[in-house]
C-alpha cells in the first residue's frame, strides 16, 4: 500500500465576519471562494426568522432588517463569547447559536458545490479574540454540523493567501485588517517558504460598525435639534438610521460629500419627520478620528515589537471592508512612509476566506507539496494572579505574573513555580488572566480553579508548578501541580470549561433544532399567526410608505419644475404634462401616485442621460 499525503475530504475555510461571511476551498492548488447558488461570493452575516419560523440568512435577511428588526439579528460576532441571550422572533439564542445559523448556510453552499456529507472546517477569528470568543466560534461551527479542529487568526490568514502565491520571495508583510467589528494588525515575515507571524496588536471593539453608529449619533443630534425628538427610541427608526449611516459611510469613500435625504424616519403627532443633511468626508473622518488614530498606534506597536523600521516593510496588505475608507491608505502612506506600498490588487473582503482555505488545504494535505509552513503568535500575555507583596502582616493581592509573554510563537508550553504565602496553606487558587498590565485589575480574567491537597508546611516551603499550554488555535490549557508530592490535583482549566460547555452544547443543539423544525413544517397556527402578522405589518408600514412616496413625488415635482425653463419646447411640454398629472395624483391612491411618479422619474433620467451624451 502506498501512503498518500492527500486526504479524501476537502476542508472548508470560513471567514465568519461581523458584517459579512464567506467560505472558500482549494481547487487545483488555488484558493477559491464557494459562491451561493445565486452567485454571491460573500453574504451579510445577518439572520432573520420569518413568521413561518423559516430561518433566512444573508442578503434577504439583511433586507428584512428594517421592516422586521425584532425578527432579525446582525453583527452577532461582537457578542461572541458572552453569555448574553439574544432575542429573535421570541426565541432566546446565544451568540454562537446565531453564528451557527450563518455557518449552516455556508455549509449548504459547500454541500451544493462539493457534494453533501460531513465536512471539516477551519474558521477565522480576529487575532485579538479571547479564549471564550474562540471557543464560542468553534462551538458555532460544530453546531452548524462541521468538524472544527482549527481556528486561525484573520490577519495571519490574509497573509497566507498572499504568501502562497509569493512563496519564493523573502519579505516582511504588514497586514492591516479593519473589518466591521474588529481591528487587527500583524507583522509577518516570509522566509524560504516559512510564514512567521512576528507580532500582532489590535482591538476587539473597533470597526465599521462603530463608524456607522458615530454617523447615527450625528443624525440623531440633527433630528433632536430640528424636531425635539429622539428617533432612537423607535426600533424601526434606529435600524433605518443605521442602514442609512452605512450607505453614507460607503459613499464618502468615493465622494467628498454625501446628501442624506431620508423621509418619514419617525412619525410625531401624525406628522412624518424627515432627516435631511449633508455630510462631508472631512466631517465623517473627524467623527471617527480617535478610532483611526488608535489603529496607527497599533501599527507602531507591532513595528516596535518586531524591532523593524517602516522602511523594512516590503508589502502592506489592507484587509477588511473598512480599509476602503481613503483616510486609511493615506494615513498609512504618510505616517509610516509606506508610500504606494498598500497593495491595490487584494480584495479586502475576500482575502481572509481565501487565506483560511489555504490553511485548510495545508491541513487536508491538498497543499502539502507547496512546502508552505506557517507559525503564529500568542496575541496577549497570559499569566496568573500573585500577591503584590505584604503591608505589615497583611497580604496585598492583585499582582499579575506573566507565564507566556505576548508574541510568543505558538504552540507553546511554559511552566513557572510559585510558593505558598501562608503557614499551613493546603489550598491555592489559580486565577488565570490575559493582558499586558501589571495588576490583575486591569487585565482580562479567563478562569480560575483550586488546587487542594498541599501538605501543611510553613509559608514559602511548598511549591506549586503552573503549566500553560497555548495551542495552535489560540486556546489555553492550564494545569497546576504540587511539587513536593508530585500530584497534579484539582482540575485543569480546560476540563473545567469543557465540562461546562458540553452541557451547554446539547442545550444549544436543542434550541436550534426547534428553529429548524419550525422552518421545515410550519403548523397551521404558525401560518395563521404569519398571515395576521403580515397584515399587521402591512398596515403598520402603509403610513410610512405613503409618506415616503409623497415625499419622493414632491421632490420630483420640485426637480422637474426647476428644469422646465432649460428644456427645448417638446421636452418641456412633455415634462409639464407629466408633472401636472403627478400633482393631481398626490392625494389619490398610492398605486396611481407611484405610476405618475415613475413616469416623471423615467423622463427625468432620459433627459439627464441626454445631457450627459451631449
Ligand atoms: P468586512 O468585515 O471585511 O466584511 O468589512 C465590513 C465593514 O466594512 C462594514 O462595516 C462595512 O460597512 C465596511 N465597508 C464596506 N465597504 C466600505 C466602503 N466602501 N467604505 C467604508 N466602509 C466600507
Amino acid at each position: 500500500m502506498k501512503k498518500t499525503s492527500k486526504s479524501q475530504k476537502p476542508i472548508i475555510g470560513i471567514d465568519l465576519g461581523t458584517t459579512n461571511s464567506s467560505a472558500a476551498y482549494i481547487k487545483d492548488g488555488q484558493a477559491e471562494i464557494i459562491p451561493s447558488p445565486g452567485g454571491e461570493r460573500i453574504i451579510p452575516s445577518v439572520v432573520h426568522v420569518d413568521r413561518a419560523g423559516k430561518v433566512v440568512v444573508g442578503q434577504d435577511a439583511a433586507d428584512a432588517l428594517i421592516a422586521m428588526p425584532g425578527r432579525t439579528i446582525a453583527a452577532v460576532k461582537r457578542k461572541m463569547g458572552s453569555e448574553e441571550h439574544l432575542e429573535v422572533a421570541g426565541k432566546k439564542l446565544l451568540p454562537e447559536e446565531v453564528s451557527a445559523l450563518i455557518l449552516k448556510e455556508l455549509k449548504e453552499y459547500a454541500d451544493n458545490l462539493l457534494g453533501p456529507g460531513e465536512k471539516e472546517a477551519v474558521i477565522s477569528v480576529p487575532a485579538h479574540f479571547a479564549d471564550a470568543q474562540r471557543k464560542a466560534t468553534k462551538k458555532a461551527g460544530e453546531l452548524a454540523g462541521f468538524t472544527v479542529e482549527r481556528v486561525i487568526n484573520e490577519p495571519t490568514a490574509a497573509a497566507m493567501a498572499f504568501g502562497l502565491s509569493n512563496l519564493d520571495q523573502d519579505q516582511h508583510i504588514l497586514v492591516y485588517d479593519l473589518g466591521g467589528g474588529t481591528f487587527d494588525v500583524s507583522l509577518v515575515e516570509m522566509m524560504e517558504g516559512v510564514l512567521e507571524v512576528k507580532a500582532s496588536a489590535g482591538d476587539n471593539n473597533l470597526g465599521g460598525e462603530d463608524f456607522d453608529w458615530k454617523l447615527v449619533e450625528l443624525f440623531v443630534g440633527n433630528m433632536e435639534d430640528k424636531y425635539g425628538v429622539n428617533p432612537m427610541e423607535d426600533l424601526r427608526a434606529k435600524t433605518l438610521l443605521k442602514g442609512e449611516a452605512e450607505r453614507v459611510k460607503k459613499e464618502l469613500s468615493v465622494k467628498e460629500t454625501c446628501s442624506v435625504n431620508l423621509p418619514a424616519v419617525i412619525v410625531k403627532d401624525d406628522q412624518p419627520l424627515d432627516l435631511e443633511l449633508e455630510v462631508s468626508r472631512n466631517e465623517f473622518v473627524e467623527l471617527i478620528k480617535d478610532s483611526l488614530e488608535k489603529t496607527l498606534g497599533c501599527v507602531e506597536q507591532v513595528l516596535e515589537d518586531a524591532s523593524l523600521d517602516p522602511e523594512e516593510i516590503d508589502e502592506v496588505l489592507l484587509v477588511g471592508g473598512s480599509t476602503r475608507i481613503p483616510w486609511v491608505r493615506e494615513a498609512l502612506a504618510e505616517n509610516f512612509s509606506f508610500g504606494n506600498k498598500p497593495r491595490q490588487d487584494i480584495n479586502p473582503e475576500e482575502a481572509v476566506a481565501l487565506g483560511v482555505a489555504v490553511q485548510a488545504g495545508l491541513k487536508s494535505g491538498e497543499l502539502a507539496e507547496s512546502g508552505f509552513i506557517v507559525t503564529d503568535v500568542a496575541p496577549y500575555s497570559l499569566g496568573i494572579a500573585v500577591l503584590k507583596g505584604f503591608q505589615g502582616i497583611m497580604m496585598v493581592p492583585g499582582g499579575f505574573h506573566t507565564i507566556i509573554p505576548k508574541n510568543t510563537t505558538i504552540p507553546v508550553t511554559r511552566s513557572d513555580r510559585f510558593s505558598t504565602a501562608a503557614d499551613g496553606q493546603t489550598v491555592v487558587e489559580i486565577e488565570v488572566y490575559q493582558g499586558e498590565k501589571e495588576g490583575t485589575r486591569d487585565n482580562y480574567p479567563l478562569g480560575e480553579f483550586l488546587l487542594s491537597g498541599i501538605p501543611p508546611r510553613p509559608a514559602g516551603q511548598e511549591e506549586v508548578e503552573v503549566t500553560f499550554h497555548y495551542n495552535i488555535n489560540g486556546i489555553l490549557e492550564v494545569q497546576a501541580r504540587c511539587v513536593s508530592n508530585n500530584k497534579a490535583m484539582g482540575v485543569s482549566l480546560k476540563d473545567a470549561l469543557d465540562r461546562k460547555s458540553e452541557g451547554s452544547y446539547k442545550e444549544s443543539l436543542e434550541r436550534l433544532e426547534t428553529i429548524f423544525d419550525a422552518a421545515e413544517e410550519p403548523s397551521e397556527e404558525d401560518m395563521d399567526d404569519f398571515l395576521a402578522g403580515f397584515q399587521e405589518m402591512e398596515e403598520e408600514s402603509q403610513e410610512g410608505i405613503k409618506a415616503r412616496l409623497k415625499k419622493e413625488a414632491l421632490l420630483a415635482i420640485a426637480d422637474g419644475k426647476e428644469l422646465l425653463s432649460r428644456l427645448p419646447q417638446k421636452a418641456r411640454k412633455e415634462l409639464a404634462e407629466l408633472l401636472e398629472s403627478l400633482e393631481g395624483a398626490l392625494e389619490g391612491p398610492d398605486e396611481d401616485l407611484q405610476e405618475a411618479l415613475n413616469e416623471v422619474l423615467d423622463l427625468l433620467i432620459e433627459i439627464d442621460e441626454g445631457d450627459e451624451n451631449e
